[in-house]
């Protein structure tokens, strides 16, 4: 059992938080939500997730309809930033490798600040793209919530099909023009 002496655990404003993420997978008897326990066992009033440093860092290279948006995000799905901004050199790389469809300067990370961010929701697992789509569409919840214009790489252009594109990005969100 999760020892909140011992862990990373915070109580401040009656919510709990975790500052590390710690592997466990079982239903919390002591009322303490850990971070990655299944979603049914925890009280959402209580507890809440928070991005690690590394995310942390890349998400405070975005513009902030992005950096609102995903802070409200993370307060009830775990997830990891991969990538904010991108400098020229990791954006001509990903483009020539085919995982952006853009070279610099031309895609939405390329902005100053970036106007596109990529997000995977824990645990990840790159086979299982229905997870990724059931986070899209917590995202897009989020935003309308927070009247926040988005587009997502699962669907670029917005029409609620993901079966009329030719490149999946599930991990894309950018604020639209
Ligand atoms: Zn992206």
């Amino acid at each position: 059992m999760l020892n909140p002496k011992k862990s990373t655990l915070h109580f401040h404003n009656n919510i709990f938080y975790f500052s590390k993420r710690v592997s466990f997978h079982t239903p919390p008897s002591c009322g303490v939500r850990p971070a990655r326990c299944a979603p049914q066992y925890l009280n959402m009033d209580l507890f809440m997730y928070v991005f690690s440093d590394s995310s942390q860092r890349k998400l405070e290279t975005c513009c902030p309809d992005l950096i609102r948006l995903f802070n409200e995000v993370i307060k009830h799905r775990d997830c990891k930033i991969i990538y904010g901004r991108r400098e020229k050199e990791e954006q001509d790389r990903l483009f020539k490798e085919g995982k952006s469809r853009l070279n610099y300067p031309h895609s939405s990370h390329n902005r100053y600040p970036s106007r596109g961010i990529d997000v995977a929701p824990y645990p990840i697992d790159w086979k299982d793209a229905g997870r990724f789509y059931m986070f899209v569409g917590y995202v897009q919840a989020v935003a309308e919530k927070l009247n926040i214009p988005i587009r997502c790489g699962a669907d670029w252009d917005g029409d609620t099909r993901t079966t009329d594109q030719k490149f999946n990005d599930l991990v894309h969100f950018e604020v639209r023009e």
